[in-house]
């Protein structure tokens, strides 16, 4: 893990940097691309290093779902009508809430906003101008979330003949067109960065900045980590920050939500690229801030999801990694997708059930969410209940034994459970090495069976076939007295029985550094970080999944730091 360096810890500034360019980027994703491109065609040179084997981040292995408006030519186009004023008021609306009664909006910091807003349709101009192709349709609200509730925005990628990362193939010809994927996003860029010139260093591991001192004057370059051989890069205008957040990082996610103990070890994006918190970390012991907390606590979006396949660490819901892939070596297995949550119940480490298990995650608003929206209304908030989607809140609960966490939940069914889904209990499908899948024919034994390294108790084999009979009683009975399950469909009866690791994914990072309109990254006293930018999800004080704020603000990025003096 990334080791917080104080002050007194940072290397000297070195006496000859190994590489120079006018701009550093950090990080080849969403933010990184972008703005490697913007300050490479205004006539600087540029050097992006990626800590991976190849480019794209999370944003490589995403939907490719982008909501930039604010007056798009496809909107345009679809007769919607956006205007910069209005993306501004409906993201900064503090009477919006989600299904759940959570605000999505009303922390957001209206100058980093304010820029978005600005720059939304101007940057999905660009990605035009630089080959990104859009689904041939008009924009619609399905995707992405937290994108305002007044115009459709959301415009989707599409996937085209790219090789995708999950597969390592082309998606079927057949819907090459209409599909939406990150593929459809990066690629492109990765093209026009490279017929452009920007030097892209692939496995270099930015592991700190450089400053003049500590904590004043500007950022003047960066060191990397380079197979182990350090690099020291001097950037002559400005670093960027794409990095990509923090959820992969244990001690940095838990500042937000101690919950989020070791266990929550199925990042979405991961394997392809991690969220290590080294661009904040970094910042940070150079002296800068962070900001928004409660955009990354707050119940809404996919900060945490139920799992979407089971059986497998990288369990997401929206992303599943096949042998072709070039880091299925790293994910191990694809999982079982699970289809119908009444095919199986869920445990926790003691075999006990803890919820309904049909129960679903957070929720967050996007055009037509909310039912007679009307922006800046009371009554918005009014006509919401408080419920929040309990789910994942009783997942994170544990055993009541004085530790954080959740610990591992298990998805728990029988051989007829198998057929109904069609799934096939063995690798490449599931992960028996690495103890996240287990079968038995008696299920004593396959509490006695589930042995891993985050099962911190051992699971009592009398409990997990009590919790089996009673939950077959309730199957009889078509109630379930514990947790209200609508109608329980199917008993747990036939051997062999199955444990599949179903523990929940943590995902988006929304808070971060904090940056000014400008991507300028500002520290602990308000005051601005010469020549240090950032944006995407490793920048605090907007909250949205992902991908056109990390664009927007790699855009911003870029096309400020090439107006800083040469250093
Ligand atoms: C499965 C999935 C589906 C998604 N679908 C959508 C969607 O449809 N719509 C949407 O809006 N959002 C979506 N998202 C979210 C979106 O992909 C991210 O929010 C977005 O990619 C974030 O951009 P970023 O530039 O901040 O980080 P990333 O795109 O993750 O890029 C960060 C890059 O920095 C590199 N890096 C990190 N640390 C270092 C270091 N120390 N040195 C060098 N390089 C480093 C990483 O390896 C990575 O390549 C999805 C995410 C996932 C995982």
């Amino acid at each position: 893990m990334n080791r917080v360096p104080n002050a007194a810890q940072l290397p000297p500034i070195p006496r000859e940097w190994d590489r120079e360019a006018d701009i550093v980027v950090i990080g080849s994703g969403a933010t990184g691309m972008p703005a490697a491109i913007v300050a490479r065609e205004a006539g600087c040179s540029v050097i992006v290093v990626e800590a991976e084997g190849d480019i794209g981040g999370h944003a490589i292995t995403s939907g490719g779902n982008v909501p930039l408006g604010g007056g798009t030519s496809v909107q345009k186009q679809y007769g919607i009508q956006d205007t910069p004023d209005l993306l501004f008021r409906d993201l900064t609306d503090w009477s919006v809430v989600g299904p759940n009664g959570f605000p999505d909006y009303r922390y957001n910091d209206r100058e980093v906003i304010r820029a978005f807003a600005d720059n939304s349709a101007p940057c999905f101009e660009w990605l035009l101008a630089h080959g990104v192709v859009f689904v041939d349709k008009g924009p619609d609200e399905s995707g992405g979330n937290s994108v305002g509730n007044s115009v459709p925005r959301e415009m989707h990628c599409m996937v085209g003949a790219w090789d995708t990362v999950q597969t390592g193939r082309p998606a079927d010809p057949a819907v090459q067109k209409t599909r939406s994927s990150g593929n459809g996003l990066m690629r492109p860029l990765e093209v026009a960065a490279r017929k452009c010139g920007v030097d892209i260093l692939l496995e270099h591991r930015m592991t700190h900045l450089h400053r003049e001192t500590p904590y004043s004057g500007p950022v003047l370059g960066i060191a990397v980590d380079h197979n182990g051989a350090t690099l020291n890069i001097r950037a002559r205008k400005a670093v960027i920050v794409g990095t990509g957040g923090s959820t992969g990082n244990l001690n940095f996610r838990r500042m937000f939500d101690p919950r989020l103990t070791e266990e929550y070890c199925g990042l979405a994006g991961s394997p392809w690229s991690d969220q290590d918190a080294s661009g904040e970390l970094a910042a940070m012991a150079v002296g800068a801030s962070l900001w928004g907390f409660f955009n990354q606590t707050g119940e809404f979006g996919a900060n945490v999801t139920k799992a979407g396949s089971i059986g497998c660490q990288y369990n997401y819901r929206n992303l599943q990694w096949f042998p072709g892939s070039r880091v299925f070596h790293r994910a191990r297995a694809s999982g079982l997708k699970v289809a119908n949550w009444q095919d199986l119940i869920m445990v926790n480490m003691l075999g006990r059930r803890f919820y309904d298990e049909t129960g679903g995650q957070y929720v967050a608003n996007n055009y037509d969410h909310v039912k007679d929206y009307v922006q800046g209304s009371y009554l918005n908030a009014k006509n919401f209940k408080f419920a929040p989607n309990n789910f994942l809140n009783a997942a994170l609960a544990g055993i009541d034994d004085g530790h954080n966490g959740g610990g591992p939940i298990w998805a728990i069914f029988d051989s007829d459970a198998l057929d109904r889904e069609g799934w096939i209990p063995a690798p490449p499908h599931v992960d028996i090495a690495e103890g996240f899948f287990f079968s038995a024919d008696r299920l004593a034994d396959l509490a006695e069976k589930i042995v891993m390294k985050y099962q911190r108790v051992k699971m009592p084999p009398a409990n997990l076939e009590e919790t089996v009979a009673r939950y077959n009683s309730f199957v009889d009975t078509g109630v379930d007295r514990d947790f209200g399950k609508p109608k329980p469909l199917y008993k747990i009866q036939k051997p062999p029985f199955y444990a599949a690791w179903a523990t929940p994914v943590v995902h988006d990072t929304r808070a971060g550094l904090r940056i000014n309109g400008q991507c300028q990254v500002v520290d602990m006293n308000g005051e601005i970080i010469e020549g240090l930018y950032c944006g995407g999800e490793s920048a605090g004080g907007f909250s949205q999944h992902g991908l056109a704020r990390s664009a927007c603000q790699g855009y911003i990025a870029g096309n400020v730091a090439v107006e800083e003096p040469t250093r």
